[in-house]
Order: C-alpha cells, then sequence, then structure tokens
C-alpha cells in the first residue's frame, strides 16, 4: 500500500544517544535541557526569535487567542483543519468566515473587510499547504481596525516570503510538529510572538502560569512538552534538508509528469520560498475526483481529500453556511502521497493512473 503520507523516521540510534541522557538526568519534562535546546536550534534554523516549544499545533492556537486577549469575534477561514476554527470555539469567541482564493486557496484578503464588525477582534488565517497568505494585505487591515494577526502556520515550516520567516508575521505565528507534519517531534508545536510581552505572557501561560514556584501572574494552561518529544525533535533536525531535497525531487516528478491533465494546482505566493509539505491537485469537478480516488485505491493508493468538507458547513456547533469558492475547492481537492520515504517509480505509477 502507498499511504498519502508516512511519518519520517532518523536512524534509531540516533534518537536513542539522546535517550540516554534522559536516563542519565532523569528529567522527563517541565523545560528539560533537550527541550531548551530544541527551542535554541530551531530559533537558528528558521531565524526566528521568540520561539516556545509547546504539547501541539492546537493549544499553541488556543494559548495565542487567550495571550491576545481574543473573546469576539475572529475572521478565519472556512478552507483548514478542524483546529483553526475549534480552537477559536474552545476559547469562547465566535469564528467568522470569509471566502478564499481560488488561486492561493487561502483567505481572501479581498473579502476580509466585508465582514468586520464592531465586535471582530482578530484574522486567523491558515497558511494552506505552507503557501502563505497576503500577509501584507491582511496586516494593513488589522492595522487599519485595530485588530490582531494569527497565522495558523501549522503546514509552512521552514517557509520564507520576502525574505524572511513566514512565522515572523502576524501578532502571533502557529506551527505543528505532529507525526504526519513535514518536520515533526512526534507531538508538538510551536508558538511565535511578535512582541515580547506577549512572549512572556505566553511563556507563564504554557506552565500553569506560574511566577516561579510559589506564585502565578497569569491563567495558564499545561502547554509544556516533553524531553522525549524534544530528542524526536532534535535528532530529525539533522534532516530536515534531506526530507526537503527529497520532497522537492517528487513534487518536481509529479509537476513534470501531470502536464498532460486537466486538473490545476494551487498558485504559490509569489515572494515565497516552497517547503513541499504536500501535492494537492484540483480536479475539474467532484465526478472526476471520485473517479481518480477510486482508481488510486484499487491500486493500492491512498490520497486524501483534504481539506473536505468545508469547515463552514460540516462542524456541528456552528451553523451551517456555503461559500462559493471553498465550497468548490473542498469538493475537488485532493492530496496525493509525498513523503521521505516514497520513491519516484512510486510517483511515476501514481502519474501514469491519474493520467
Ligand atoms: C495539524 C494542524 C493543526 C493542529 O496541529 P496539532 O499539532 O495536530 O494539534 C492545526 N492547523 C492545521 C492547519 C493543521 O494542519
Amino acid at each position: 500500500m502507498i499511504p498519502v503520507t508516512k511519518p519520517f523516521l532518523p536512524p534509531q540510534q540516533e534518537y536513542q544517544d539522546l535517550l540516554d541522557g534522559i536516563w542519565q538526568r532523569q528529567w522527563l519534562t517541565n523545560m528539560g535541557p533537550l527541550a531548551n535546546e530544541l527551542e535554541e536550534k530551531l530559533q537558528k534554523h528558521l531565524s526566528v526569535s521568540n520561539t516556545l516549544f509547546v504539547t501541539n499545533g492546537t493549544i499553541a492556537l488556543q494559548m495565542a487567542l487567550k495571550a491576545l486577549n481574543i473573546t469576539g469575534e475572529v475572521i478565519t477561514t472556512p478552507f483548514s483543519f478542524i483546529a483553526t476554527t475549534s480552537s477559536i470555539v474552545w476559547e469562547g469567541c465566535t469564528p467568522v468566515f470569509v471566502d478564499i482564493d481560488a488561486q492561493s486557496l487561502n483567505i481572501d484578503a479581498d473579502k476580509i473587510e466585508a465582514a468586520i464588525t464592531s465586535k471582530t477582534q482578530a484574522i486567523l488565517a491558515t497558511h494552506v499547504y505552507g503557501n502563505p497568505c497576503d500577509v501584507e494585505k491582511i496586516q494593513q487591515i488589522a492595522d487599519k481596525h485595530n485588530l490582531k494577526v494569527i497565522y495558523d502556520a501549522a503546514h509552512a515550516f521552514g517557509v520564507k516570503v520576502h525574505g524572511r520567516s513566514i512565522f515572523e508575521y502576524g501578532d502571533i505565528s502557529t506551527c505543528s510538529l505532529h507525526a504526519t507534519k513535514l518536520y515533526h517531534s512526534i507531538e508538538g508545536g510551536l508558538i511565535m510572538a511578535k512582541d515580547e510581552t506577549i512572549f512572556k505572557k505566553l511563556k507563564s501561560m504554557r506552565n500553569f502560569g506560574f511566577a516561579g514556584s510559589e506564585a502565578f501572574d497569569e491563567l495558564g494552561i499545561n502547554g509544556k512538552n516533553s524531553e522525549f518529544h524534544a530528542a524526536m525533535g532534535l535528532t530529525n533536525l539533522n534532516y530536515v534538508d534531506k526530507i526537503h531535497q527529497k520532497r522537492k525531487a517528487l513534487t518536481e516528478a509529479y509537476d513534470k509528469g501531470l502536464t498532460g491533465f486537466t486538473a490545476y494546482k494551487p498558485q504559490w505566493h509569489s515572494k515565497a520560498t516552497l517547503n513541499y509539505a504536500y501535492y494537492p491537485i484540483i480536479l475539474k469537478n467532484e465526478e472526476m475526483l471520485l473517479k481518480t480516488l477510486k482508481k488510486l485505491k484499487e491500486n493500492n493508493i491512498q490520497a486524501r481529500r483534504y481539506f473536505y468538507p468545508s469547515l463552514a458547513n460540516s462542524v456541528p456547533y456552528l451553523r451551517t453556511q456555503s461559500f462559493k469558492v471553498a465550497d468548490a475547492i473542498a469538493k475537488r481537492v485532493v492530496c496525493l502521497p509525498l513523503y521521505y520515504d516514497l520513491d519516484e517509480g512510486e510517483v511515476e505509477k501514481i502519474i501514469g493512473l491519474i493520467n
């Protein structure tokens, strides 16, 4: 079977070597030496500052909303993973969906202003498949209306836009280091904050709101991550360049082979680097998509309707809404297998079946 994704695993011995240190120190979690080392190394690798390693990408989103004191309406995208929407609702805020752009598949910045009300406090947008949103336009709108900007950058590890890390945009950016993501620590997440005060607040919030060991300065939660997860993150960090190269080669093979067919691919931000996190294609219609999935399945190949359905018409705790572009794209988009262990022969087979 060819799955749609397979988590990267480093040579076992390299992970084991870091575990030896954990056994010697008997320090398993709570901002241990490996977690701190991972934060430092990631900041260097990504050229970012104010970075926290947290439990997962979802809690990173929840902490972001909490740290910015968001309690009202949050403008967001219906075309994302459920965590983008659920974290807004979980924090007691109200998601206000805005349709997406048919080329980038990100929130359509030109439609944001029409959705702003007196209760709007923030924009929470996803860099879908790692493709940067129109970060400049979104910031202009936010400045004009005094709104906070949070980016769900769960897919965007390693992407640069206008020569800077994508994680530098917005008041807060979050990333997921889940096993299925491009770069992972089994479970894990990152939060990057622009403002030093917000960063300190997030740091305290991650650890129950403790100020020292006998006082509290924030409403906090347990957003810490363990030494075992940090060890996986540190080991995998030695392989990110190799992973990047391999995914690039596979992506180029798909691009080359899929030329003759009538689907299209999202248009990447013209000032951004690629991270090859996913290989989405948009078929002509849903019938073609179902036919394609069936054909692949018959050949033991798994592709994933990601994201489907649209978040605006599928979650039971929100009223159902339709959005022209998001609904149409969600019905027609599919992500093809893309992972480190996939080989070019397998990609050729997938191309042949689709064509
Ligand atoms: C994976 C993902 C998340 C959630 O991250 P976890 O680490 O699994 O909690 C949030 N948003 C998007 C867009 C994702 O793909």
